[in-house]
């Protein structure tokens, strides 16, 4: 009991302390005392980054004397992830920016591939509808899983096969839960709320997604084993069971909502799951340099293949870039950069060396091993050799003096 008085007290020294510092920081206090007061086994998300204010390492160190959990999170900085941090707009602008700069004449939506004939000198690409085009390079962007939906001639090399029918898209259903005032907010609550695997809890995480003009509005999954299970139930009881555990963890005002609205991306024929492929176990070691190595005249993109950012949109960016740099040094050299091309060869130089094999590895392992037991063989056969000779030399010596 006195501990947990002296905890309080230490708590609301906290707080006046976190008061003075700012306002997001007092939110932590009330929290802090909120968790106190309810005695639940809170755990305080921070984010880890090398800019960390001493202030927020000081906070952290305070939370772990005092046995609150601590969650050290990967700082997602405009620096690393720039797409995912366009603040107005949303993510759609990235696509209709692209779109005006190539010339929306150029673009042909609505027009699914289904087959990809090449040869030497051509590739031909036929849609759904029966249109054909010739062409130099094809980039084929869309998920591994989708890729495979699409008729190769020839047939691709085996090993490119094996990757892509081994990267299965992972079951996500996304869902928007809009209000007229985030009153999670005045709660004290940042919206976010990470909940394990139960019956009474569909979604997995919820974020905060008020819009910057103040729309309030939560956003969530449910997500693996759970979207497996509610895939196959009517969206309105998908609604009131999300509704329902927004209630459990925010309090009443959360079954107040404008609008439910829900997105179950597996049953989305150019989609067929969210947010990204998996590697099956073993995949990355034996088969990884089918990811990015161009078929002929096919070469990959999409977020998969990138080596940053791998699932995200930033990773599309950078694959997208990387695919046209390939396509262009085949077809038109002239116009890169030489730091294009020195990029371009250095990821190539790479992916030759990741194409060397664990058995090719191995076998340079082992030799290497051998020939460097032979050579400390040969040195001590030296060295007793060598000292046998000093021993004859130093009798010589010592019987001639
Ligand atoms: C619900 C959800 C939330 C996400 N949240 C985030 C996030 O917060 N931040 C983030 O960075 N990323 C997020 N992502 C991931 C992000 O959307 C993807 O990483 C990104 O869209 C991948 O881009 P891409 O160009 O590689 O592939 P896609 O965006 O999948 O584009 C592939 C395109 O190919 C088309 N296509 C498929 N088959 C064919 C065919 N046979 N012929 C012609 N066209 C075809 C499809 O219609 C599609 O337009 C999220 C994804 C989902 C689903």
């Amino acid at each position: 009991m006195a501990k947990t008085k002296e905890l309080l007290k230490d708590t609301r020294n906290k707080i006046v302390d976190l008061h003075q510092a700012g306002k997001s920081e007092s939110t932590l206090g009330k929290q802090l005392m909120r968790a106190l007061k309810m005695k639940r086994g809170w755990v305080f998300k921070q984010d880890k980054d090398p800019n960390t204010p001493p202030r927020q390492q000081a906070t952290k160190e305070w939370l772990l004397k005092k046995h609150f959990k601590v969650l050290e999170w990967p700082r997602q900085s405009p620096d690393l992830n720039p797409i995912e941090n366009l603040s107005q707009g949303g993510s759609q602008q990235l696509s209709q920016t692209l779109a005006e700069r190539v010339g929306w004449q150029s673009i042909l939506l609505g027009s699914a591939v289904t087959n990809i004939w090449q040869d030497a000198e051509w590739a031909r690409v036929t849609t759904a509808a029966a249109a054909t085009f010739l062409c130099r390079a094809v980039i084929v962007s869309c998920p591994p899983h989708l890729a495979t939906k699409i008729h190769y001639e020839p047939a691709l090399p085996s090993q490119r096969e094996f990757l892509t029918q081994n990267m299965p898209v992972g079951h996500m259903i996304k869902f928007i839960v809009t209000y007229q005032t985030a009153f999670w907010k005045d709660k004290g609550f940042s919206g976010e709320i990470v909940a394990g695997s139960s019956t009474e809890c569909p979604f997995c995480v919820t974020f905060d997604a008020t819009t910057p003009r103040g729309n309030a509005a939560l956003v969530g999954f449910i997500a693996g084993q759970q979207a497996s299970q509610w895939t196959t139930k009517e969206a309105r009881e998908r609604k009131h069971a999300v509704v329902s555990a927004l209630v459990k963890y925010l309090g009443p005002e959360a079954a107040s909502f404008i609008h439910y609205e829900d997105k179950d991306w597996a049953v989305e024929e150019f989609s067929g799951g969210c947010p990204t492929n998996v590697m099956a176990p073993g995949l990355l070691t034996y088969y990884q340099p089918s990811l990015r190595k161009p078929c002929g005249r096919i070469h990959w993109a999409g977020t998969e293949t990138a080596t940053q950012w791998c699932g995200y949109m930033s990773g599309a960016v950078q694959a997208g870039q990387r695919a046209a740099v390939e396509v262009l040094s085949e077809l038109r050299p002239a116009v890169l950069t030489r730091e294009e091309l020195h990029t371009l060869r250095h990821s190539q130089s790479e992916e030759t060396r990741a194409q060397q094999t664990p058995s090719s590895a191995l076998k340079r392992l082992t030799t290497a091993v051998v020939v460097t037991a032979a050579l400390t063989v040969a040195a001590a056969l030296c060295l007793t050799h060598a000292e046998r000779v000093m021993l004859k030399v130093t009798t010589f010596f010592s019987n001639a003096l």
